[in-house]
This record gives structure tokens, C-alpha cells and sequence, in this order.
């Protein structure tokens, strides 16, 4: 697992690897020509740093709305704030972190399944 490129698509069944130029039908799992394994989705390390990176701007965003988004609403409407604009603002944050979140998610799946990677 030292290096690793993206395949060379040829059309829809087929795809040449980028390492030894072995011509391989899509969905076979290693290259027939140089052993190395091809990887159609990110894999898990890739996942599981996607996810942190995910949940750690999340986190800052949906911090940053929390202690802004009652005085910014308040300055920009002239709202007065109650006491329950803040639970108000607070559930309208984790909602749309949330949202965010699975959104940020589904493009880092697209974008690391649509072309297979060859790792060797
Ligand atoms: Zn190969």
C-alpha cells in the first residue's frame, strides 16, 4: 500500500492501470497484471478521517451559530430576545449541522467512488 493512483478509464466496462498499463474489467479487485488491489470506494482510514473532519467543522460551526445567531437575529431584526429564542436557536443549529453533515458526507462518498484507485 506505498503508492497509489487513480485508474485510467477506457470507457464503462473497462479501465487501464495506471501502474503497469494492464487493461482490467471494472469490478475485478486486483490487477491481474501487477497483483495490486483496486479500491472502488474510500477506504476506511479515508472514512474515518472524512468523518472527524466532518464532525469537527460541524462542531465549530454549530458552536459559532450557538453564541452568535441569538445576538445577530436580535441586531438584524431588532428581535428582542426571551428566553426562548436561545433553546430556539440551539435546536435550529444541531438541525442544520446535522443537515451539513450528512450533505458533506454523501459529496466525500461521490468524489472517492467515482474513479477506482490502484494501491501497490
Ligand atoms: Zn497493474
Amino acid at each position: 500500500m506505498e503508492s497509489n493512483r487513480s485508474a485510467v478509464m477506457i470507457n464503462d466496462e473497462n479501465m487501464s492501470c495506471p501502474l503497469c498499463d494492464t487493461v482490467v474489467r471494472k469490478g475485478l479487485f486486483v490487477c491481474r497484471g501487477c497483483q495490486s488491489v483496486i479500491i472502488y470506494d474510500a477506504t476506511h482510514k479515508e472514512k474515518v478521517e472524512a468523518a472527524k473532519l466532518g464532525a469537527a467543522m460541524l462542531g465549530i460551526v454549530a458552536l459559532l451559530l450557538f453564541l452568535d445567531l441569538p445576538y445577530w437575529l436580535a441586531s438584524l431584526f431588532s428581535w428582542r430576545l426571551s428566553d426562548a429564542t436561545v433553546p430556539v436557536a440551539l435546536a435550529l443549529a444541531i438541525g442544520s449541522a446535522f443537515y451539513g453533515g450528512v450533505l458533506f458526507w454523501n459529496r466525500e462518498k461521490r468524489k472517492k467512488a467515482g474513479i477506482p484507485r490502484f494501491f501497490r
